[in-house]
C-alpha cells in the first residue's frame, strides 16, 4: 500500500481542540502516525507533501444530500426528467461536492430510487470522482402527505413512494433496501412547499415510522426523517429514527427526548434553504422574500435558530448541509453552513467545523473512523489555504483548497514539495504536480 507523508501543516484534527503544527503519514487508506511535530522532509514514504504551514483538517460531510438536485426550481423539476437524465446530473452533484472538499455525502432523499446508489457505485469503483456516498432512497410519504404530488383526476406520480399504513411501509422500505439505499428518509411531517400539509401538521403515523425503522434496521440501513413539527419528531425519537432533518419547531419535552438520544441521532438543521429565500437569494426564481413571508419562512428560520441554539447546548449532533442544489444554491456550496452554524446557533468556529467534519463522519460510519484525524482513522482530509477558524467563508471557495485526499488518495493536490505560505497562509504555487487530476486508491 501507498504512503503519503503530509508534512509542516497547522492540524486541526476536527475535535475541537486547537490546531497543532505537524504532518500525517498516510498508509493506503488510513491515517498511521499524527507528528506534533513539523515532520522530517526525507521521512520513508512514497509521497512528501509539504504543507507550506497551511491549514490541514478533515474533509468535510453534507449530511443531507440530494445528489441529483441540479437546479431545482419546483418539484417538477424532480419530477419530469428520466432516471437516464438525472443519474448525470447526480454524478454532477457527486463531483462537485468532492470539488468542494466534501469527502461525504450522506444521503437524504433523491429524484429516482437508484440515482445516488448507481453514482456510489461507480465512486466506489473508481470510475467517477465523488465522495464517500450513502445513498439516499426516495422519500416515503403518506397519502396527501408531503411529496405527493397526484389528485384524483390526475395520478401522476411525485418524487415519494405514498405508503398507508404499516404493511406498506414495509413493503416500501424492503424495496428501497433491496435497490441498495443505505438511508431510508421518511416525510413525517408538513412542509411549507405543501399548503395543505404546513410545517407543524404530522402527516406519518408512529406505526408507520416504527416499522420503517424496524425494517431498515434489520437490513442494517438508517433511516432519516424530514420532520419539523412537534409531534413528528417526537415520534420519529420514540420510534428510533437515526437523523432528524429540519426540527423546527420544539417544546421543552421534546428538546429533553432529543438530549436524551444524543448518542444515536444525528441532526441536520438545514439553515440555508431559510435564510436565502429571507435575504432574497431566491428570488430569481420568483420565490422572493416577500413570497417567503407569506409561507411563514421568517417564522420557521426563527424558531430553528431557538431550537438549534438549544440543541447545540445540550450537546446534540449537528451536521451541516442539506437542501442544496436548488437553482440559487448549486452543489459544492454547502461550506456556506458553516457560517450559518456561528450566525443561527451560536457556534463558535471550533465546533461548527467539528459539526462539519467529525459529526458527519460518526454519521457515515457508527463504527466512529472517520471525520477527525487521529492515528487509525480514515484517510479523508483538505488542505486550506488561508485559516477557516478566522473566516470560514475561505471553505466555499475551492480555488483556496489545495489538497483533497479520500481514502488516502489525492482527488487533488496543488502544493509544491517545499512551497511556504505567507503569512495569511496564502501562496501555493501551482507549477507542480497533479493540478486537479483524479487519483483513487
Ligand atoms: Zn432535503
Amino acid at each position: 500500500m501507498a504512503t503519503t507523508l503530509i508534512r509542516n501543516a497547522r492540524i486541526f484534527d476536527g475535535t475541537g481542540a486547537a490546531p497543532f503544527v505537524g504532518g500525517l503519514l498516510v498508509d493506503g487508506n488510513r491515517i498511521k502516525t499524527v507528528f506534533r511535530t513539523i515532520a522530517q522532509r526525507d521521512a520513508a514514504a512514497d509521497l512528501v507533501v509539504d504543507a507550506g504551514g497551511r491549514f490541514l483538517m478533515p474533509g468535510m460531510t453534507e449530511g443531507h444530500a440530494h445528489l441529483s438536485f441540479e437546479n431545482v426550481a419546483a418539484t417538477e423539476d424532480l419530477i419530469t426528467p428520466s432516471p437516464e437524465e438525472q443519474v448525470f446530473a447526480a454524478a454532477r452533484g457527486a463531483r462537485a461536492l468532492i470539488d468542494a472538499g466534501f469527502t461525504s455525502a450522506y444521503g437524504a432523499s433523491e429524484a429516482k430510487l437508484r440515482l445516488a446508489v448507481a453514482v456510489r457505485n461507480e465512486v466506489d469503483a473508481g470510475r467517477l470522482p465523488g465522495p464517500r456516498i450513502r445513498a439516499g432512497s426516495m422519500e416515503i410519504s403518506v397519502t396527501g402527505g408531503m411529496g405527493d404530488e397526484s389528485r384524483e383526476h390526475n395520478p401522476r406520480r411525485g418524487p415519494s413512494i405514498i405508503v398507508d399504513g404499516p404493511e406498506e411501509m414495509r413493503k416500501a422500505v424492503r424495496l428501497c433496501c433491496r435497490e441498495g439505499c443505505d438511508n431510508i428518509k421518511l416525510d413525517v411531517s408538513g412542509d411549507p412547499f405543501y399548503p395543505n400539509t404546513p410545517s407543524h401538521t404530522t402527516t406519518m403515523s408512529f406505526e408507520e415510522i416504527r416499522m420503517a425503522v424496524d425494517t431498515a434496521h434489520a437490513y442494517g440501513r438508517r433511516v432519516n426523517a424530514h420532520t419539523r413539527s412537534i409531534a413528528g419528531t417526537k415520534m420519529c425519537v420514540q420510534a428510533g429514527a437515526d437523523g432528524l432533518f429540519h426540527c423546527e419547531h420544539s417544546d421543552e419535552e421534546l428538546l429533553d427526548m432529543m438530549e436524551a438520544a444524543k448518542d444515536r441521532i444525528v441532526v441536520a438543521p438545514t439553515v440555508a434553504l431559510f435564510h436565502q429565500i429571507v435575504k432574497g437569494e431566491a428570488s430569481g426564481s420568483g420565490l422572493t422574500s416577500e413570497i417567503g413571508g407569506f409561507m411563514g419562512i421568517p417564522r420557521l428560520l426563527e424558531e430553528s435558530a431557538k431550537t438549534h441554539t438549544e440543541l447545540r447546548k445540550r450537546g446534540v449532533r449537528h451536521v451541516i448541509g442539506g437542501d442544496y442544489g436548488f437553482r440559487w444554491s448549486r452543489q459544492g456550496t454547502q461550506a456556506r453552513d458553516i457560517e450559518f452554524f456561528i450566525d443561527y446557533y451560536g457556534y463558535s468556529p471550533e465546533d461548527a467545523l467539528v459539526c462539519a467534519t467529525r459529526n458527519g463522519g460518526w454519521a457515515m460510519r457508527p463504527q466512529r473512523d472517520l471525520g477527525t484525524l487521529g492515528e487509525g482513522m480514515l484517510a479523508d482530509m483538505i488542505v486550506v489555504n488561508g485559516n477557516p477558524l478566522d473566516d470560514p467563508r475561505i471553505l466555499t471557495d475551492t480555488e483556496q483548497l489545495v489538497l483533497i485526499m479520500k481514502d488516502g488518495g489525492l482527488h487533488k493536490n496543488v502544493l509544491e514539495a517545499g512551497g511556504a505560505a505567507d503569512a495569511n497562509g496564502r501562496g501555493a504555487k501551482r507549477t507542480t504536480a497533479a493540478a486537479d487530476t483524479h487519483e483513487f486508491a
